[in-house]
């Protein structure tokens, strides 16, 4: 299938102001956690975007002046001219595979705390921000004239490093949209008051950034097209702007208030799911616009455009999960698309302030670092390589390795392929998840080098008998019975263990009743899944955590929130910052993190979910004690290397899993490299001196 089939309007060229996208498939900006920190990391992966096929490619959040500073998060910047380089490479490699480059220009107004620069941060009024005991500076009329000047220069710097698409950005919470907001903005001058006034600085900044720039560039607003919470812009106000302002800008790119759901993970929110908020811009606009969705699905894109929704179709996460999704529509190889599965672990580390990495893709973020392509792997020295274990690691390794021309023959003593993705998955609000199996199969079942072998345990004596080249040993992680984890460094002693399941149980099919006790010590999603299902199951659920909130680091995919809501709307009573101390089979005593004060509630059985155990035995079985990667205690004759990967190495996320089994593929047989290091370093043309 070709641009001329079903799919050929998703690559009609669009008109964007003074400029061309040459298809509708348009990366929005989007964080990284690399922005001016990791300037090569961020080039490489965004060149790989437009190398495969994305039409515009835009930056993450730009800084125009360091009194936006959102330290300790990478943002990216264009305070002066010695910015112009970094951006100047990303714009230079996304245009050499005939992308367009966009740059959000961006001030965090009240929301930074400006920890790096030191500068008062600058608000509509003097409020605190997202996290720090810091209050922003009210700005008076010398303060707006001032930014007014940085956002023309940085945009004047941006097209002078080649933009393409120049941002003014009024949402999210940042300096703009508190202007725009009747609960925020409480300014008597002409910029606040009536609608009117409330807009005046976006209106102004449009229009400077036209002036400066419009010539040679396209200005596109980042605007949530539903308000910003009914306190804040409401919807009728939001609708009122983009009427207002609708021939400014050359671009609509339109969200919606609600990050928790823009951003929605597939836990909660399904592909496309702002079309109902969003579709009234593109009525009011003559002006093409874009919006993003989670679209992975051609058809679900093509909808958009019959529908009259959108002229471009957005993506950040679909993006990341595979750079190449608009070469496989376009060459009709819907089959290889690796979609994304909506976990949000992309987001989770650009907020643990590291650069994203993807659960489907393993190589994003290792464009430069290790030199790794999305769809192109070294050919291997050749041989057979045999893996133990069909989860999300071994999957990943025999796809990589089939790649690379091995034999490779998979083993699994389930009888489903898929480990812990196959399980989890059939948990509530998991069945995306299933794509991370589900691709791979469908990759290596069209190898012809590449063998499944289904409810095939396999022991050492297998092992050996099989008489591979390789072995990697895939095994996974069991679920600890004994509530060890990061609360408890040694078992609970009183722990009847009659009545006490693990998450395993639950996979398992075994289901407790009654009244359950959860003790979540993980803190991340499985905790609440599991209280989710034993509550839909009728059990009277317990939700216990070491925590002060409930699945805490799902703060990271912006699912905590969320994931409270549905334990309360189950019935899940919540007990946060205690520990399960004992259990005796009607009683579970509590203790407080704090204060050790400890009671006792009533307790038919206990789910511990606390931390796993490698299932290393067959590895160890196989390489004996040593410690030495790879040392082989009695191989047979042509066995040269065997290694543990995922969860079997080291309990993780399934990301780690992918991630672990992609680079020990790629690099099978290959003369080990480190990845590459992105440093600042004191160069001898200009000493360090004090
Ligand atoms: P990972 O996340 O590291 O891929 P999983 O726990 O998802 O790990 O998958 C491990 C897989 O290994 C499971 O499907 C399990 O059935 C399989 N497995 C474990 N031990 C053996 C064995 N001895 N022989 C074959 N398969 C095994
Ligand atoms: Fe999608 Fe998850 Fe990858 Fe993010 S990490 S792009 S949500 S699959």
């Amino acid at each position: 299938m070709t641009d001329q089939s079903r799919y050929a309007p998703l690559f009609e060229s669009v008109r964007i102001g003074p400029v061309t996208a040459p298809n509708r498939f348009y990366q929005v900006p989007h964080c990284t956690g690399m922005g001016h920190a990791l300037p090569q990391t961020l080039v490489a992966m965004r060149a790989m975007k437009a190398e495969g096929g994305w039409g515009v490619v835009c930056t993450e959040y730009c800084s125009i002046h360091p009194s936006s500073d959102d330290h300790p998060y990478p943002f990216a910047s264009l305070w002066d001219d010695g910015d112009l380089g970094n951006l100047a490479a990303m714009a230079d490699a996304v245009h050499a595979h005939g992308a367009l480059a966009g740059i959000e220009l961006w001030h965090g107004g009240s929301y930074v705390a400006n920890l790096a620069t030191r500068l008062p941060s600058l608000g509509v009024r003097s409020a605190p921000g997202r996290t720090d005991p810091i209050q922003s500076q009210r700005m008076d009329r010398r303060d707006i004239r001032a930014l007014r000047q940085w956002h023309r220069d940085a945009a004047l710097r941006a097209r002078k490093a080649g933009f393409d698409i120049i941002y003014v950005y009024p949402s999210h919470g940042y300096l703009l949209s508190e202007f725009l907001s009747r609960s925020c903005n409480d300014r008597t001058d002409e910029y606040g008051g009536s609608l009117e006034n409330r807009m005046r600085l976006l209106r102004e900044l449009l229009e400077d950034t036209r002036g400066a720039v419009g010539d040679r560039c396209a200005v596109a607003v980042r605007f949530a097209a539903n308000g910003h919470g009914a306190e804040h812009l409401c919807e009728q106000e939001a609708q009122e702007v983009v009427a207002a302002l609708a021939h400014l800008p050359d671009l609509w790119d339109v969200v919606i208030s609600d990050y928790d759901e823009e951003m929605g993970s597939s836990r909660f929110v399904r592909e496309g799911a702002l079309e109902d908020r969003v579709a009234y811009v593109r009525k009011l606009t003559g002006k093409p616009v874009v919006c993003v969705g989670r679209f992975t699905s051609p058809d679900s894109m093509l909808g958009q455009l019959k529908r009259g929704v959108l002229d471009l179709i957005g993506a950040a996460r679909p993006s990341i999960a595979d750079p190449f999704l608009p070469t496989k529509v376009r060459e009709g190889r819907l089959e290889d698309i690796r979609e994304c599965i909506g976990c949000n672990i992309c987001y989770a580390h650009n907020f643990r302030g590291s650069a994203l990495r993807c659960t489907q893709n393993p190589t994003i973020g290792e464009e430069w670092r290790s030199g790794w392509h999305p769809e192109r792997v070294p050919a291997g020295s050749g041989g057979t390589v045999l893996i133990v274990g069909a989860g999300p690691a071994g999957l990943e390794a025999a796809h990589v390795l089939g790649k690379r021309g091995y034999q490779v023959v998979l083993a699994d003593a389930a009888k489903e392929a898929g480990g812990r993705v196959t399980r989890e998955g059939r948990l509530p609000g998991l069945a995306e998840w299933l794509r991370v199996r589900d691709y791979r199969l469908g990759q290596i079942g069209r190898m012809a080098n590449v063998s499944l072998y289904l409810d095939s345990r396999m022991a050492a004596s297998d092992v050996r008998a099989f008489g591979a080249n390789h072995v990697l040993i895939a095994t996974g992680a069991n679920w600890r019975r004994d509530g060890v984890g990061r609360w408890h460094s040694q078992p609970i002693a009183a722990l009847d263990p009659a009545a006490v399941y693990t998450p395993d149980d639950i996979l398992d099919g075994r289901l407790p009743e009654g009244d359950v006790v959860l003790f979540d010590d993980d803190h991340y999603y499985l905790g609440p899944v599991i209280a989710i299902q034993l509550a839909r199951a009728g059990a009277y659920v317990r939700y216990v955590t070491t925590e002060g909130r409930a699945g805490a680091w799902s703060l990271y995919t912006q699912e905590q929130e969320r994931t409270q809501r549905t334990l309360i709307d189950h019935g899940v009573e919540i007990e946060v910052n205690v520990a399960l101390s004992a259990f005796d089979e009607s009683l579970a005593t509590l203790a407080c993190v704090f204060s050790g004060r400890s009671r006792v509630v009533p307790a038919s059985a206990v789910v511990l979910v606390t931390a796993r155990t490698p299932d290393e035995a067959l590895y160890r079985a196989l390489v004996g004690e040593a410690e030495e990667p790879g040392a082989l205690t009695a191989g047979p004759p042509g066995l040269e290397s065997v290694q543990r990967i995922g969860d079997c190495l080291q309990p993780a996320l399934i990301a780690s899993a992918v991630y672990s089994g992609h680079r020990a593929a790629r690099e099978l047989g290959q003369t080990g490299q480190s990845p590459r290091r992105e440093r600042v370093l004191i160069s001898k043309e200009a000493p360090f001196s004090c």
